[in-house]
């Protein structure tokens, strides 16, 4: 077991690094349809709740899949560097987007 049991939920979403020092975003979704888990390749049926992972890439770019819940668990979460909680907006498409549009250091902090 990990501290990070439940999560993602609806208010708090994941993130950390990969060994490539990739970011890596994982948070809770509904599929609105069929998707194959990138853990363990079995389905995925629309309205379940699952996890998508998205990752940025340290030269930009973003990769997304779709896991199952305790797939990303058992697997991600042991791999994932330096993991922890963020509030669920901070992880909205379109913050991942806009990270992926510019490499990771030329990244500033957001301003609180
Ligand atoms: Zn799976």
């Amino acid at each position: 077991m990990n501290s990070f049991s439940g999560l993602p939920n609806r208010r708090q979403s994941l993130t950390g690094h990969t060994e490539d020092g990739d970011e890596i975003w994982i948070i809770r979704s509904i599929s609105q349809k069929f998707y194959r888990c990138q853990g363990c390749y079995d389905s995925i049926e629309v309205g379940d709740e699952h996890v998508v992972v998205q990752y940025i890439g340290r030269i930009g770019g973003t990769e997304h899949s779709h896991w199952h819940r305790r797939c990303a668990e058992e697997i991600l979460f042991n791999q994932t560097r330096g993991l922890r909680t963020v509030q669920a907006n901070e992880s909205s498409r379109d913050k991942l987007q806009a990270r992926g549009r510019r490499p990771s250091g030329k990244r500033r902090r957001p301003r609180n």
